[in-house]
């Protein structure tokens, strides 16, 4: 009883009632803070297909598109080789080759790849169906050859992943020659890597939002921001849980498109165009091309040969230089080979999120929370599904005017390149 009257003065004390203030915010954020958290990351609904109901959420469905087109092609007298490789036969893991042959000469070979960073082969979809619609019609096949490689990391884009079945990001596992590869060339991850490969399960997600921030704030003070960004950009070599892990020898599907790129150079066609479809780098609504350190054309030429306006070339402010990515490899082959063979290989980067600041800040959070979510799998239902939104968001948007520009650059982009580049 005596404590009781102990507790009774502090009970009517101020302190007691700002503890229970307190903590009735922080229940009410603890409930209801999740819920803002995932509206703000929900994706619009799609309203309306932008282009012919083609926009895939699911990789049966792509494949299963990729068939319909060369049956379409075939119905139209068209001669189509289709294959498929096997990646994984067990789990239905394949990468699908289209080869249409030019009808006489083999002057031109025009290349495209799709799915390198699994999950973006879902736009790379699209385009293919935009490439036949609108593009192929066009082309003049008595001198020139089509090959289609899609679906390179099969098991990302059934997992709605970037990385492959071993966490590797292809885009940064083609390397010539890994005996004289130095693993540890990111200097910079090791020094960031427990912020960005965070251990155990994500909680409340409003909660995991403030904590996110909180230990960014951290890590940019104590660290600095231009660190976080250069151990991201280059690729990694050394984490294999981490991001942008690049793997320490070929991946299946990287000797498999190695083999193709050295089949091309071989091959009988004088004149290569390779076109390697990407999302989620650069300013929103903005299809840019992103050329290879190894092509010397400076960002000036390139957009007066090609006539398009977005063009990241190796003299360009916004071009930094990775490791281990399709296009470096196509040309260092090529050299190493001694071809003579004329050859433009690049990639289309379709922007998703944005380039400024803050954007880099949520790209980054996105990929960190994602890959977390994949090694140490929330039980809370709202934090999981709010990853999943944002990972969309970054590789596939829904909203119908970004696929309409996507679908608008990428032609204007296409039919530069095939107008200053096709013999
Ligand atoms: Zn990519």
């Amino acid at each position: 009883m005596n404590e009781n009257f102990s507790i009774l003065p502090f009970l009517k004390s101020k302190i007691f009632k700002i503890i229970v203030i307190i903590l009735s915010i922080v229940l009410v954020l603890t409930l209801v803070g999740p819920l803002v958290v995932l509206a703000i990351a929900s994706q619009p609904a799609v309203t309306e297909h932008a282009y012919s109901d083609v926009f895939f959420t699911s990789y049966e469905e792509v494949r299963a598109n990729l068939n319909n087109r060369v049956l379409d092609l075939k119905s139209k007298n068209i001669e189509v080789h289709q294959s498929e490789y096997a990646v994984n036969a067990k789990e239905g893991l394949y990468i699908d080759n289209i080869y249409l042959p030019s009808t006489n000469e083999q002057t031109n070979l025009i290349v495209i790849t799709t799915g390198v960073h699994g999950i973006e082969g879902y736009i790379g979809s699209v385009m293919l169906d935009v490439f036949f619609e609108e593009i192929y019609p066009d082309i003049d096949t008595v001198n020139t050859g089509i090959l289609i490689v899609a679906n390179v990391n099969p098991y990302g884009m059934k997992n709605m992943r970037r990385y492959n079945e071993n966490n590797v990001d292809l885009n940064r596992n083609f390397i010539e020659d890994w005996d004289n590869f130095d693993l540890s060339s990111n200097t910079e991850y090791p020094k960031v890597d427990k912020f960005l490969q965070p251990e155990g399960k994500m909680g409340n997600a409003f909660w995991h939002e403030v904590g996110f921030y909180l230990s960014l704030a951290k890590e940019a003070i104590f660290t600095g921001a231009d660190t976080i960004s250069d151990a991201l950009l280059t690729g990694q070599y050394e984490y294999p849980e981490g991001v942008y892990y690049g793997g320490n020898g070929d991946e299946v599907s990287t000797a498999y498109l190695k083999g193709v790129f050295a089949d091309c150079l071989d091959g009988e066609y004088e004149n290569i165009i390779h076109i390697d479809i990407h999302s989620g780098y650069g300013p929103r609504y903005n299809m840019v091309i992103f050329n290879s350190v190894q092509d010397p054309t400076t960002e000036a030429e390139a957009i007066a040969e090609i006539g398009y306006e977005y063009i990241i070339a190796c003299d360009s402010e916004e071009f930094y230089i990775t490791y281990g990515d399709t296009t470096d490899y196509f040309y260092r082959l090529a050299k190493s080979k001694g071809s003579d063979k004329g050859l433009y290989s690049t990639c289309f980067e379709f922007g998703t999120i944005g380039d400024g600041f803050f954007d880099s800040i949520l790209s980054l959070k996105f990929t960190v929370d994602e890959n977390r979510q994949h090694w140490y799998p929330s039980n809370d239902k709202i934090t999981a599904e709010m990853v999943r939104q944002n990972y969309l968001e970054l590789f596939y948007p829904t909203e119908t005017e970004w696929r309409l520009k996507a679908i608008s650059d990428f032609k204007a982009a296409t039919l530069g390149v095939l107008n200053a580049k096709l013999k």
